[in-house]
Protein backbone atom coordinates (compact mmCIF):
# COMPACT_ATOMS: atom_id res chain seq x y z
CA UNK A 1 0.00 0.00 0.00
CA UNK A 2 1.06 3.71 -0.55
CA UNK A 3 -0.05 6.72 1.50
CA UNK A 4 0.87 9.60 -0.96
CA UNK A 5 1.30 8.75 -5.19
CA UNK A 6 3.16 11.83 -6.78
CA UNK A 7 2.49 12.39 -10.11
CA UNK A 8 5.57 13.71 -12.25
CA UNK A 9 9.28 13.25 -11.18
CA UNK A 10 10.71 16.64 -11.31
CA UNK A 11 11.65 19.17 -9.08
CA UNK A 12 8.36 19.21 -6.89
CA UNK A 13 7.62 15.58 -7.00
CA UNK A 14 11.36 14.44 -6.23
CA UNK A 15 11.63 16.89 -3.53
CA UNK A 16 8.08 16.09 -1.98
CA UNK A 17 8.70 12.23 -2.82
CA UNK A 18 12.18 12.86 -0.34
CA UNK A 19 10.62 14.81 2.48
CA UNK A 20 7.66 12.28 2.74
CA UNK A 21 9.51 9.44 3.03
CA UNK A 22 12.42 10.43 4.90
CA UNK A 23 11.11 13.13 7.50
CA UNK A 24 7.64 11.45 7.60
CA UNK A 25 8.49 8.17 6.96
CA UNK A 26 5.56 7.48 3.83
CA UNK A 27 5.07 5.00 1.22
CA UNK A 28 5.23 6.98 -1.85
CA UNK A 29 4.74 6.20 -5.14
CA UNK A 30 6.35 8.14 -7.82
CA UNK A 31 4.55 8.20 -11.95
CA UNK A 32 6.29 9.75 -14.30
CA UNK A 33 5.27 9.43 -18.06
CA UNK A 34 8.48 9.92 -19.57
CA UNK A 35 10.79 7.50 -19.96
CA UNK A 36 13.07 9.19 -17.15
CA UNK A 37 13.12 11.07 -14.28
CA UNK A 38 14.15 14.37 -13.53
CA UNK A 39 11.45 16.60 -15.53
CA UNK A 40 12.84 18.80 -17.55
CA UNK A 41 15.70 19.60 -15.84
CA UNK A 42 16.97 15.73 -17.21
CA UNK A 43 20.87 16.08 -18.62
CA UNK A 44 22.81 12.78 -20.31
CA UNK A 45 25.78 12.79 -21.92
CA UNK A 46 25.52 12.60 -25.50
CA UNK A 47 27.17 11.14 -28.16
CA UNK A 48 30.06 13.39 -28.25
CA UNK A 49 30.79 12.75 -24.84
CA UNK A 50 29.18 15.93 -23.75
CA UNK A 51 26.97 16.30 -20.90
CA UNK A 52 23.80 17.81 -21.98
CA UNK A 53 20.45 19.35 -20.78
CA UNK A 54 17.93 17.71 -22.73
CA UNK A 55 15.39 20.29 -22.12
CA UNK A 56 16.93 23.38 -22.25
CA UNK A 57 19.97 24.68 -19.93
CA UNK A 58 19.66 24.44 -16.45
CA UNK A 59 21.68 26.64 -13.98
CA UNK A 60 21.34 26.60 -10.69
CA UNK A 61 21.17 29.71 -8.94
CA UNK A 62 20.00 30.20 -5.03
CA UNK A 63 20.34 32.64 -2.33
CA UNK A 64 18.65 30.80 0.30
CA UNK A 65 21.08 28.74 2.63
CA UNK A 66 18.48 25.80 3.20
CA UNK A 67 17.47 25.16 -0.48
CA UNK A 68 21.23 24.85 -1.46
CA UNK A 69 22.40 22.82 1.96
CA UNK A 70 19.32 20.32 1.10
CA UNK A 71 20.02 19.94 -2.44
CA UNK A 72 23.82 19.23 -1.06
CA UNK A 73 22.67 16.51 0.94
CA UNK A 74 22.33 14.79 -2.98
CA UNK A 75 24.79 16.56 -5.02
CA UNK A 76 28.18 17.65 -4.93
CA UNK A 77 28.48 21.03 -7.09
CA UNK A 78 30.72 22.27 -9.41
CA UNK A 79 31.00 26.38 -9.22
CA UNK A 80 29.42 27.73 -12.17
CA UNK A 81 28.37 31.34 -12.92
CA UNK A 82 26.31 31.60 -16.16
CA UNK A 83 27.05 34.20 -18.63
CA UNK A 84 24.41 35.25 -21.44
CA UNK A 85 25.85 37.41 -24.43
CA UNK A 86 23.18 39.22 -26.76
CA UNK A 87 23.75 39.58 -30.33
CA UNK A 88 23.10 43.28 -31.05
CA UNK A 89 23.89 45.56 -34.22
CA UNK A 90 26.49 42.97 -35.35
CA UNK A 91 28.11 42.54 -31.55
CA UNK A 92 28.11 40.13 -28.65
CA UNK A 93 27.38 42.08 -25.63
CA UNK A 94 26.39 40.65 -21.93
CA UNK A 95 23.18 40.72 -20.84
CA UNK A 96 21.87 41.99 -18.22
CA UNK A 97 22.36 45.30 -20.06
CA UNK A 98 24.64 46.69 -17.45
CA UNK A 99 27.29 49.58 -17.67
CA UNK A 100 29.78 47.63 -19.39
CA UNK A 101 26.96 47.15 -22.33
CA UNK A 102 26.19 50.29 -22.48
CA UNK A 103 30.21 51.21 -23.43
CA UNK A 104 30.41 48.45 -26.11
CA UNK A 105 27.23 49.42 -27.99
CA UNK A 106 27.40 53.13 -28.12
CA UNK A 107 30.08 55.77 -28.71
CA UNK A 108 31.98 56.04 -25.59
CA UNK A 109 31.52 59.57 -25.18
CA UNK A 110 27.70 59.07 -25.22
CA UNK A 111 28.08 55.83 -23.12
CA UNK A 112 29.63 58.78 -20.48
CA UNK A 113 26.36 60.68 -20.52
CA UNK A 114 24.27 57.18 -20.43
CA UNK A 115 26.56 56.53 -17.46
CA UNK A 116 26.29 59.60 -15.81
CA UNK A 117 22.81 60.08 -15.61
CA UNK A 118 21.83 56.30 -14.68
CA UNK A 119 24.11 56.89 -11.94
CA UNK A 120 22.04 59.95 -10.77
CA UNK A 121 18.69 58.41 -11.33
CA UNK A 122 19.12 55.31 -9.67
CA UNK A 123 21.64 53.27 -7.10
CA UNK A 124 24.80 51.94 -8.10
CA UNK A 125 24.23 48.21 -8.20
CA UNK A 126 20.48 48.09 -8.41
CA UNK A 127 18.30 46.51 -10.84
CA UNK A 128 15.65 48.37 -13.28
CA UNK A 129 12.97 46.45 -14.59
CA UNK A 130 12.56 47.38 -18.87
CA UNK A 131 9.39 48.53 -18.35
CA UNK A 132 10.44 50.74 -15.50
CA UNK A 133 13.62 52.34 -17.46
CA UNK A 134 10.64 53.29 -19.87
CA UNK A 135 9.35 55.59 -17.95
CA UNK A 136 12.44 57.62 -17.14
CA UNK A 137 11.22 61.73 -17.63
CA UNK A 138 15.01 62.17 -18.77
CA UNK A 139 15.37 62.60 -22.69
CA UNK A 140 18.57 60.36 -23.09
CA UNK A 141 17.61 57.93 -20.67
CA UNK A 142 13.92 57.77 -22.78
CA UNK A 143 15.96 56.90 -25.24
CA UNK A 144 18.14 54.30 -23.44
CA UNK A 145 15.07 52.85 -22.35
CA UNK A 146 13.55 52.91 -26.35
CA UNK A 147 17.31 51.30 -27.48
CA UNK A 148 17.39 48.27 -24.92
CA UNK A 149 13.73 47.59 -25.08
CA UNK A 150 13.87 47.74 -28.99
CA UNK A 151 16.91 45.96 -29.29
CA UNK A 152 16.65 42.92 -26.70
CA UNK A 153 13.02 42.69 -25.52
CA UNK A 154 10.28 43.10 -27.93
CA UNK A 155 12.04 40.61 -30.33
CA UNK A 156 13.26 38.14 -28.51
CA UNK A 157 9.61 38.04 -26.29
CA UNK A 158 7.34 37.71 -29.26
CA UNK A 159 9.41 34.89 -30.25
CA UNK A 160 9.36 33.16 -27.11
CA UNK A 161 5.61 34.41 -25.96
CA UNK A 162 4.35 35.59 -29.15
CA UNK A 163 3.50 38.78 -26.90
CA UNK A 164 4.62 42.12 -26.10
CA UNK A 165 6.40 42.95 -23.36
CA UNK A 166 3.80 44.87 -21.85
CA UNK A 167 0.81 42.00 -22.50
CA UNK A 168 2.73 39.53 -19.97
CA UNK A 169 3.14 40.12 -16.05
CA UNK A 170 6.17 42.83 -15.37
CA UNK A 171 8.00 40.04 -13.37
CA UNK A 172 8.49 37.92 -16.79
CA UNK A 173 10.58 40.75 -18.63
CA UNK A 174 11.52 42.00 -15.27
CA UNK A 175 13.83 38.46 -14.89
CA UNK A 176 16.42 40.22 -16.81
CA UNK A 177 16.40 43.80 -15.91
CA UNK A 178 18.94 46.30 -16.46
CA UNK A 179 22.03 46.15 -14.00
CA UNK A 180 23.21 49.92 -12.67
CA UNK A 181 26.98 48.21 -12.29
CA UNK A 182 29.51 46.09 -13.96
CA UNK A 183 28.57 42.66 -13.12
CA UNK A 184 28.66 41.11 -16.29
CA UNK A 185 26.99 37.66 -14.52
CA UNK A 186 23.12 36.64 -15.22
CA UNK A 187 22.49 36.02 -11.87
CA UNK A 188 23.73 37.72 -8.63
CA UNK A 189 22.46 35.05 -6.25
CA UNK A 190 24.99 34.05 -3.67
CA UNK A 191 25.08 30.12 -4.47
CA UNK A 192 25.81 29.31 -8.39
CA UNK A 193 26.64 25.75 -9.58
CA UNK A 194 25.55 22.63 -11.13
CA UNK A 195 25.58 19.39 -9.93
CA UNK A 196 29.08 17.94 -10.28
CA UNK A 197 27.41 14.70 -11.69
CA UNK A 198 25.15 16.27 -13.16
CA UNK A 199 21.24 16.64 -12.48
CA UNK A 200 19.71 13.08 -13.34
CA UNK A 201 22.22 11.62 -10.70
CA UNK A 202 20.88 14.75 -8.44
CA UNK A 203 17.37 12.97 -8.97
CA UNK A 204 18.20 9.44 -8.76
CA UNK A 205 19.75 10.08 -5.46
CA UNK A 206 16.61 12.69 -4.11
CA UNK A 207 14.92 8.80 -4.90
CA UNK A 208 16.94 6.67 -3.56
CA UNK A 209 14.92 5.52 -0.59
CA UNK A 210 12.92 2.11 0.34
CA UNK A 211 10.01 3.98 0.76
CA UNK A 212 10.33 5.68 -2.53
CA UNK A 213 8.71 3.41 -5.66
CA UNK A 214 9.14 4.51 -8.61
CA UNK A 215 7.41 4.28 -12.26
CA UNK A 216 8.07 5.59 -15.19
CA UNK A 217 6.86 6.16 -18.99
CA UNK A 218 3.24 5.49 -16.77
CA UNK A 219 0.18 8.58 -17.28
CA UNK A 220 -1.55 9.15 -14.13
CA UNK A 221 -4.82 7.59 -15.61
CA UNK A 222 -3.30 4.56 -14.66
CA UNK A 223 -3.81 4.68 -11.71
CA UNK A 224 -6.62 7.20 -11.07
CA UNK A 225 -9.61 9.48 -12.61
CA UNK A 226 -10.82 12.49 -11.86
CA UNK A 227 -14.46 11.65 -10.95
CA UNK A 228 -16.61 15.09 -10.13
CA UNK A 229 -15.75 16.00 -6.56
CA UNK A 230 -13.54 13.37 -5.91
CA UNK A 231 -10.56 10.70 -7.12
CA UNK A 232 -11.40 7.65 -8.52
CA UNK A 233 -8.63 5.16 -7.74
CA UNK A 234 -8.36 2.21 -10.02
CA UNK A 235 -6.53 0.07 -7.16
CA UNK A 236 -7.34 -0.34 -3.85
CA UNK A 237 -5.37 3.49 -3.17
CA UNK A 238 -7.28 5.36 -0.91
CA UNK A 239 -4.29 8.06 -0.29
CA UNK A 240 -3.19 11.45 -0.88
CA UNK A 241 -2.13 12.79 -4.22
CA UNK A 242 0.65 15.85 -5.10
CA UNK A 243 -0.03 16.46 -8.65
CA UNK A 244 3.01 18.36 -10.42
CA UNK A 245 1.63 17.94 -13.75
CA UNK A 246 -0.39 20.51 -16.09
CA UNK A 247 -3.74 21.28 -14.70
CA UNK A 248 -5.84 21.68 -17.28
CA UNK A 249 -4.85 17.48 -17.69
CA UNK A 250 -5.87 16.73 -14.71
CA UNK A 251 -9.24 17.97 -15.19
CA UNK A 252 -9.65 16.75 -18.46
CA UNK A 253 -9.88 20.34 -19.77
CA UNK A 254 -12.83 21.58 -17.98
CA UNK A 255 -12.50 24.77 -18.13
CA UNK A 256 -10.71 25.11 -21.19
CA UNK A 257 -6.90 24.56 -21.73
CA UNK A 258 -4.54 26.85 -20.55
CA UNK A 259 -1.91 27.86 -22.37
CA UNK A 260 1.82 26.92 -21.75
CA UNK A 261 4.41 27.40 -23.83
CA UNK A 262 6.65 24.89 -25.68
CA UNK A 263 10.24 25.08 -26.90
CA UNK A 264 11.52 22.89 -29.83
CA UNK A 265 15.37 22.06 -28.89
CA UNK A 266 17.24 21.41 -31.93
CA UNK A 267 20.54 19.68 -30.93
CA UNK A 268 23.36 20.25 -33.47
CA UNK A 269 27.33 18.61 -33.45
CA UNK A 270 29.70 21.21 -34.77
CA UNK A 271 33.18 19.51 -35.85
CA UNK A 272 35.47 22.34 -33.97
CA UNK A 273 36.14 22.28 -29.97
CA UNK A 274 34.69 25.15 -29.97
CA UNK A 275 31.60 27.15 -31.20
CA UNK A 276 31.17 30.18 -29.02
CA UNK A 277 32.51 32.49 -26.16
CA UNK A 278 30.13 31.97 -24.15
CA UNK A 279 27.70 29.37 -22.83
CA UNK A 280 24.75 31.01 -24.12
CA UNK A 281 24.13 33.51 -26.97
CA UNK A 282 20.63 34.91 -27.42
CA UNK A 283 19.26 36.37 -30.60
CA UNK A 284 16.75 38.80 -30.14
CA UNK A 285 16.16 40.19 -33.60
CA UNK A 286 18.32 37.12 -36.24
CA UNK A 287 16.86 34.26 -36.58
CA UNK A 288 13.87 32.12 -35.67
CA UNK A 289 15.19 30.73 -32.08
CA UNK A 290 15.68 32.44 -28.95
CA UNK A 291 19.25 31.55 -28.17
CA UNK A 292 22.00 28.78 -28.86
CA UNK A 293 23.65 27.49 -26.14
CA UNK A 294 27.06 25.49 -25.97
CA UNK A 295 27.16 23.02 -23.29
CA UNK A 296 30.83 22.19 -23.56
CA UNK A 297 31.07 25.68 -20.95
CA UNK A 298 28.77 24.35 -18.18
CA UNK A 299 31.11 20.97 -17.98
CA UNK A 300 34.28 21.48 -19.83
CA UNK A 301 35.78 18.72 -21.64
CA UNK A 302 38.67 17.76 -24.28
CA UNK A 303 36.88 16.73 -27.19
CA UNK A 304 37.36 17.70 -30.70
CA UNK A 305 33.51 18.41 -31.49
CA UNK A 306 31.03 20.32 -29.73
CA UNK A 307 27.38 20.07 -29.05
CA UNK A 308 24.74 23.23 -29.31
CA UNK A 309 21.02 23.94 -28.69
CA UNK A 310 19.35 26.05 -30.78
CA UNK A 311 15.50 26.60 -28.91
CA UNK A 312 12.41 27.43 -31.36
CA UNK A 313 9.36 27.95 -29.29
CA UNK A 314 6.51 27.34 -30.26
CA UNK A 315 2.35 27.06 -29.20
CA UNK A 316 2.07 23.84 -26.51
CA UNK A 317 -0.35 21.03 -27.86
CA UNK A 318 -1.63 19.15 -25.24
CA UNK A 319 -0.69 15.45 -25.51
CA UNK A 320 1.89 16.64 -28.34
CA UNK A 321 4.74 18.60 -27.01
CA UNK A 322 6.25 19.49 -23.89
CA UNK A 323 4.97 21.80 -21.51
CA UNK A 324 7.81 24.85 -20.42
CA UNK A 325 6.18 27.74 -19.32
CA UNK A 326 2.77 29.32 -18.01
CA UNK A 327 2.16 32.07 -19.89
CA UNK A 328 1.73 34.98 -17.48
CA UNK A 329 -1.07 36.90 -19.24
CA UNK A 330 -4.44 38.40 -17.00
CA UNK A 331 -6.73 36.25 -19.21
CA UNK A 332 -4.67 33.01 -18.53
CA UNK A 333 -4.58 33.87 -14.76
CA UNK A 334 -8.60 34.19 -14.24
CA UNK A 335 -8.55 30.44 -16.11
CA UNK A 336 -6.18 28.99 -13.98
CA UNK A 337 -8.08 30.41 -11.05
CA UNK A 338 -11.31 28.70 -11.98
CA UNK A 339 -9.18 25.16 -11.91
CA UNK A 340 -6.99 26.29 -8.70
CA UNK A 341 -10.59 26.87 -6.70
CA UNK A 342 -12.35 24.17 -8.22
CA UNK A 343 -9.21 21.58 -7.00
CA UNK A 344 -10.64 22.77 -3.26
CA UNK A 345 -13.34 20.58 -3.73
CA UNK A 346 -10.78 18.21 -3.60
CA UNK A 347 -9.44 17.04 0.01
CA UNK A 348 -6.66 14.61 -1.12
CA UNK A 349 -4.94 16.62 -4.01
CA UNK A 350 -1.73 18.68 -3.46
CA UNK A 351 -0.91 21.30 -6.43
CA UNK A 352 2.82 21.46 -6.62
CA UNK A 353 5.23 22.71 -9.44
CA UNK A 354 5.76 25.17 -12.50
CA UNK A 355 2.79 23.27 -14.40
CA UNK A 356 0.22 22.74 -11.59
CA UNK A 357 0.40 26.00 -9.88
CA UNK A 358 0.89 28.09 -13.12
CA UNK A 359 4.04 29.69 -12.10
CA UNK A 360 7.39 30.81 -13.09
CA UNK A 361 9.32 28.75 -10.58
CA UNK A 362 12.81 28.55 -10.58
CA UNK A 363 14.48 25.50 -9.65
CA UNK A 364 15.32 27.30 -6.15
CA UNK A 365 11.94 28.22 -5.77
CA UNK A 366 10.08 25.37 -5.93
CA UNK A 367 12.51 23.59 -3.65
CA UNK A 368 11.79 26.00 -1.37
CA UNK A 369 8.30 25.80 -1.70
CA UNK A 370 8.11 22.28 -1.44
CA UNK A 371 10.58 22.54 1.87
CA UNK A 372 7.74 24.88 3.26
CA UNK A 373 4.99 22.77 1.78
CA UNK A 374 5.84 19.66 3.59
CA UNK A 375 7.14 20.40 7.31
N1 LIG B 1 14.12 38.48 -22.48
C1 LIG B 1 14.26 39.22 -23.63
N2 LIG B 1 15.47 39.23 -24.26
C2 LIG B 1 16.54 38.53 -23.80
C3 LIG B 1 16.40 37.79 -22.63
C4 LIG B 1 15.16 37.77 -21.99
O1 LIG B 1 13.31 39.83 -24.10
O2 LIG B 1 17.62 38.58 -24.43
C5 LIG B 1 12.79 38.48 -21.83
C6 LIG B 1 11.87 37.45 -22.48
O3 LIG B 1 10.53 37.88 -22.40
C7 LIG B 1 12.12 36.23 -21.61
C8 LIG B 1 12.19 36.87 -20.22
O4 LIG B 1 12.91 38.09 -20.46
O5 LIG B 1 11.09 35.28 -21.71
C9 LIG B 1 12.87 36.03 -19.18
O6 LIG B 1 14.11 35.58 -19.67
P1 LIG B 1 14.92 34.40 -18.97
O7 LIG B 1 16.28 34.35 -19.58
O8 LIG B 1 14.83 34.53 -17.51
O9 LIG B 1 14.09 33.13 -19.46
P2 LIG B 1 14.38 31.58 -19.22
O10 LIG B 1 15.82 31.41 -18.99
O11 LIG B 1 13.52 31.18 -18.09
O12 LIG B 1 13.97 30.94 -20.49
Amino acid sequence: MVDVIIVGAGFAGAVSANLLATRHNKKVLVIEKRAHIGGNCYDEIDENGILIHRYGPHLFHTSSKEVWEYLSEFTQWQPYEHKVLAHIDGKNAPIPFNLNTLYQLFPQEYARVLEEKLLKNYQINTKIPILELKKSSDKDLQELANFIYEKIFVNYTAKQWGLKPEELESSVTARVPIFIGRDNRYFNDIFQAVPKEGYTKLFENLLDHPNIQVETNVDFKKHFSIKEDAIGFKNDFTCKVIYTGAIDELFNFRFGELPYRSVDMCFETVDKPYFQEATTINYPNDHAFTRITEFKHIHPITTQKTTILKEYPQAHIPHQTIPYYPIFTDENQMRYKQYADYVKNFQNIVLLGRLAEYKYYDMDDIVEKVLETII
